[in-house]
C-alpha cells in the first residue's frame, strides 16, 4: 500500500492513462479524486469523480476548496488531462495552437498554481506533470502539442527550484511517455504507428498501466530523492 493514507488528484481521470493512474492509486491505498470534462464514472472503491474544466480557473477554485472541505488535504497531484489539435505548422490555426495551449500548458499552471500552496503549508506534497516523448524530441504536425509538453518538463523543473526553496519537502517531476494504447491513438493511422512499433525498442505501444506504474512510483515515498526530474517511459523509442 504505497499511497496509504494519502489524498490524489488525477485530472483527465475519465478514460484513458488518467482513469488507470486513478485505479492503480486506489488499489495502493490513496483516496482519489478522478476529475474530468465530464464526470468519471466509478465503480472502483476509494476513486471519486469531479467534473471540471482545468481551464476554468473559477471552476478549479470552487472544485479545490470543496475537496479540501470533503478529504481534508491534497498530497498529490497528476496533471494529466491533454489534447491534440495536430497539423503542419503552415495548416495550423490559432484557435488550434490556442486550445492546445490552453488545457496542456495553463490547465497544468491553473490546478497547481492552487493546489501547490496547500502543500507547501502542509510540508509535503508530490506533483507529476505528464509531458509526451514529443515534448522531448518535437515531432512533425505537432508544433502546438509538442510545446506544450516540452513546457509541462521546464514547469515542473522550476517549480521544484520553488519549492525547495520555501523549505517544503514538496517533489514535482514530469513523465514522458512514449506511444500509450488509448483512444488518443486511435485517431493515428497504422501507417503512422508501424514505423514507431519498429523504432520503440520493444517492438510495441505501451499500455497506461506501464505508465500508470511509473507515476505510482514518482508520486510514492519510494522517490523520496526524486525532485525536478523527467521520466522517460517509451519502451526505448529513442535509443
Ligand atoms: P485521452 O484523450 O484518452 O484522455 C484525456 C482525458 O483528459 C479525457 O478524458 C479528456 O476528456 C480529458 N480532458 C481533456 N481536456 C480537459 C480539460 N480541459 N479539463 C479536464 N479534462 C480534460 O488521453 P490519454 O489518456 O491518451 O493521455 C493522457 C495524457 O497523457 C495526456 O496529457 C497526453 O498528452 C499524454 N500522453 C499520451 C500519450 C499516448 O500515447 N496516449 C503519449 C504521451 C503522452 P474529453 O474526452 O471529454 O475531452
Amino acid at each position: 500500500m504505497r499511497l496509504s493514507g494519502k489524498t490524489a488528484i488525477v485530472t483527465g481521470g475519465a478514460q484513458g492513462i488518467g482513469r488507470v493512474i486513478a485505479e492503480t492509486f486506489a488499489g495502493e491505498g490513496a483516496t482519489v479524486i478522478a476529475v474530468d470534462m465530464t464526470k468519471p464514472d466509478y465503480t472502483c472503491e476509494g476513486v471519486f469523480g469531479y467534473t471540471c474544466n482545468v481551464t476554468d480557473r473559477d471552476g478549479l477554485k470552487a472544485f479545490v476548496a470543496d475537496i479540501v472541505g470533503t478529504f481534508g488535504k491534497i498530497d498529490v497531484l497528476i496533471n494529466n488531462a491533454g489534447i491534440t489539435r495536430d497539423g503542419l505548422l503552415q495548416n495550423m490555426t490559432e484557435e488550434m495552437w490556442d486550445l492546445v495551449c490552453d488545457v496542456n500548458l495553463k490547465g497544468v499552471f491553473n490546478l497547481t498554481q492552487l493546489v501547490a500552496p496547500l502543500m507547501i503549508d502542509q510540508g509535503t506534497g508530490s506533483i507529476v506533470n505528464i509531458s509526451s516523448v514529443v515534448g522531448e524530441y518535437g515531432n512533425v504536425g505537432q508544433t502546438n502539442y509538442a510545446a506544450t509538453k516540452a513546457g509541462v518538463i521546464a514547469m515542473a523543473k522550476s517549480w521544484a527550484k520553488e519549492f525547495a526553496r520555501k523549505g517544503a519537502n514538496v517533489r514535482v517531476n514530469s513523465l514522458a511517455p512514449g506511444y500509450i494504447n488509448t483512444e488518443m491513438m486511435k485517431t493515428v493511422p497504422d501507417k503512422v504507428l508501424d514505423p514507431i512499433r519498429q523504432k520503440t525498442m520493444l517492438g510495441r505501444l505501451g499500455e497506461p498501466e506501464e505508465i500508470a506504474n511509473a507515476c505510482l512510483f514518482l508520486a510514492s515515498d519510494e522517490a523520496s530523492f526524486i525532485t525536478g526530474h523527467c521520466l522517460s517511459v517509451n519502451g526505448g523509442l529513442r535509443l
